[in-house]
């Protein structure tokens, strides 16, 4: 088998990537290792509304709800309210959402095959050795594209090193006394040490409960059972419990000969938040045109192929650098810091700059603008001033 592309791993970054190569006249065929697309989920699904539009697939059966807002907790139980107006996010179905993404990369002209796992790469020649339905076999393609998520083998095998960081995240599906049916929930402080924790609601008794933090299964059951909010709300009904890992700070070379590395492989992820969604999808789209075009142009060197690294970069690289510096800082804080910075935010004026500027792609632009309106704030702030410059 030969084609001018391989995407490995069908995942959000791994399909818009193929979708993007086809589009551009190459032949492409993505690969996915489990039998079915999208599953498992390892996601909250919470994504802007503008990430939704960066993965070009609209309103569908996909969404499980609308998001306004979002109530953040101290650790002291001080509760503030950001947003609430217009429709900020969408909590999305990975499965439907990943089948619709991979059905639109097949429908540009990507060929999908299932149960096929990349299990080595021979770099001269660029052939790909899989597992594909239980046989083992070589695929030559001119360019690889490592979409293989998290753990990924594409970048391990082509020396292009790791990710700065890996988060642990695990969430459970229960049945919870939902605050407000548009509002997510943050819980800051020791309830989630280095990182928070979350219920985002996805029907009127249903949320996706979770945290990030090292022990996270502990970290869980005792949130669970006693924080004072999440313990009230938890009715004690867990349907589903998913563990999974975010990879933060990007890998230092994301391209290397007929070699290219997107999403969650590459570290295309906000450190603030963990959200990978946006960021890699967007990265992907590059990297797919990029692809088709070296290959038009017959020159698949790393050289040519740094394109991608230069476009993603000055798309979001910034963003990813302060996003990583500012977890860095937050992840230091204590508790009785929060109390004193979530207090100091509890203010109308400062409240309403976060609702209008507050961007969860790029959340360094509020805290620039916040530190604008309210030097103030600054003495509070002065941590996070530090890690924006
Ligand atoms: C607890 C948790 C909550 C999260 N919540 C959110 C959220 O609310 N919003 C958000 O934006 N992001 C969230 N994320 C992050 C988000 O899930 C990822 O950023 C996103 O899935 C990355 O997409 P991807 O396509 O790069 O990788 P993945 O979605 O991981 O896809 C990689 C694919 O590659 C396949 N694969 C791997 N190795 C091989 C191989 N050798 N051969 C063939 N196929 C292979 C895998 O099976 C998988 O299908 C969360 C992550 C966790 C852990």
């Amino acid at each position: 088998m030969k084609y001018d592309i391989i995407v490995v791993g069908a995942g959000p970054a791994g399909s818009l990537a193929a979708k993007y190569a086809a589009r551009n006249g190459a032949s492409v065929l993505l690969i996915e290792e489990h039998a079915a697309i999208g599953h498992p989920v390892g996601c909250t699904g919470l994504i802007s509304v503008k990430a939704l539009g960066e993965c070009e697939i609209g309103l569908g059966k996909w969404i499980n709800n609308e998001i306004r807002g979002a109530f953040i907790y101290s650790p002291d139980g001080h509760e503030i309210q950001i947003g609430g107006r217009e429709v900020k996010a969408y909590v999305i179905e990975r499965k439907m959402f990943d089948r619709e993404l991979a059905k639109r990369a097949i429908k540009a002209g990507a060929d999908l095959l299932l149960q096929t796992k990349a299990i080595g790469l021979k770099k001269d020649g660029n052939v790909l050795e899989v597992i594909s339905q239980g046989e083992r076999s070589e695929i030559r393609a001119k360019i690889i594209i490592g979409a293989d998520g998290v753990k990924s083998n594409i970048a391990k095998w082509s020396d292009l090193g790791k990710v700065k960081k890996i988060l642990l995240g695990i969430q459970i599906l229960g049945l919870y006394d939902v605050h407000d049916h548009s509002f997510v929930e943050i819980f800051t402080g020791s309830v989630a040490p280095g990182f928070f924790a979350w219920s985002v609601p996805i029907e009127e008794d249903v949320a996706r409960i979770g945290l990030c933090t090292s022990k996270p299964l502990q970290y869980l059951t005792s949130m669970l059972n006693s924080h004072p909010i999440i313990s009230e709300r938890y009715r004690g009904s867990c349907l589903d419990l998913m563990m999974g890992s975010i990879p933060l700070g990007p890998l230092k070379r994301t391209v290397s000969n007929g070699i290219m590395i997107v999403g969650d492989a590459a570290g295309q992820v906000k450190p603030s938040s963990g959200g990978g969604i946006y960021t890699g999808t967007l990265c992907a789209k590059i990297a797919g045109e990029v692809a088709a075009a070296a290959v038009k142009e017959g020159d698949t060197s790393a050289k040519r192929l740094a394109e991608y690294e230069k476009r993603w970069r000055s798309a979001i690289g910034r963003e990813l650098k302060i996003g990583m510096r500012i977890n860095e800082v937050v992840s230091r804080l204590s508790d009785s810091d929060i109390n004193e910075l979530i207090g100091m935010l509890n203010d109308p004026e400062i409240l309403s700059i976060i609702s209008q500027y507050g961007d969860m792609d790029y959340p360094s632009a509020v805290v620039k603008k916040l530190i604008l309106a309210k030097p103030r704030l600054l003495r509070s702030l002065g941590v996070l001033a530090k890690a924006i410059k």
